[in-house]
């Protein structure tokens, strides 16, 4: 039977990221896990992102906001793979076009890449990681496939969302609403992976 042995009172998330933090509180709020910004306890995630793997990174990041704050951390690291160009930009995501976090440079990228290519198929992935005091660091994972298109639609999501059609919705994750995107999303699909080992006994 389900408990909540495993769930810690507080969770910090490590990251500074508002979409990814906005995101995370959201699904995780109707799971009953409250989640604290790293701004609320003066913590600022300054991690080198060295891994080659999203499950890498996402470790990284958990394991120095524990070690840094003590407190229990979860961490996300995730991005975008496009089939046609060998799964690039995948764990480079946030930096394809060069600077870390330039939206609007790395969708252009991806455009030109893409521009010409038949294979439209694109997957997000997103690696949650989780360090708690005295145990080992545990990660989940989850995908979220669409179709890559040139025009943007949409304001919703963040990043790539405008330009990531649900094909079987016939609208970009920036059409959705939080809850559709939730619902499908790489990111809810690995926390909610995670709260369920939480809650199990
Ligand atoms: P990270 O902070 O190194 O994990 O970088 C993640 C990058 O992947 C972000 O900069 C976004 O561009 C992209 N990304 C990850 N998840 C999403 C999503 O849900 N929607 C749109 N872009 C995303």
């Amino acid at each position: 039977m389900a408990s909540a042995a495993r769930r810690p009172e507080r969770l910090l998330l490590a990251t500074g990221n508002r979409h990814k933090l906005t995101e995370v509180c959201e699904i995780l709020a109707p799971l009953g896990i409250s989640v604290v910004a790293p701004a609320d306890i003066g913590y600022a995630p300054d991690v080198d992102e060295t891994a080659d793997t999203f499950e890498g990174n996402a470790i990284l990041k958990a394991e120095a906001g524990l070690a840094a704050t003590g407190l229990p951390c979860v961490a996300d690291d995730s991005g975008i793979e496009a089939r046609a160009l060998g799964w690039r930009p995948g764990v480079h995501s946030a930096r394809y076009a060069g600077r870390h976090g330039d939206d609007a440079a790395n969708n252009r990228r991806l455009v030109e890449e893409l521009t010409g290519i038949a294979d439209r198929f694109v997957r997000y992935r997103c690696a949650i990681a989780l360090a708690m005091p005295g145990a080992p660091v545990r990660t989940w994972s989850g995908i979220f496939p669409g179709e890559h298109i040139p025009e943007p639609r949409g304001v919703g999501g963040f990043g790539y969302d405008p330009f990531v059609l649900v094909p079987d919705l016939g609208r970009t994750v920036a059409e959705l609403t939080a809850e559709e995107k939730h619902a499908r999303s790489h990111r809810g699909e690995a926390l909610r992976a995670m709260a369920a080992w939480l809650a199990s006994a």
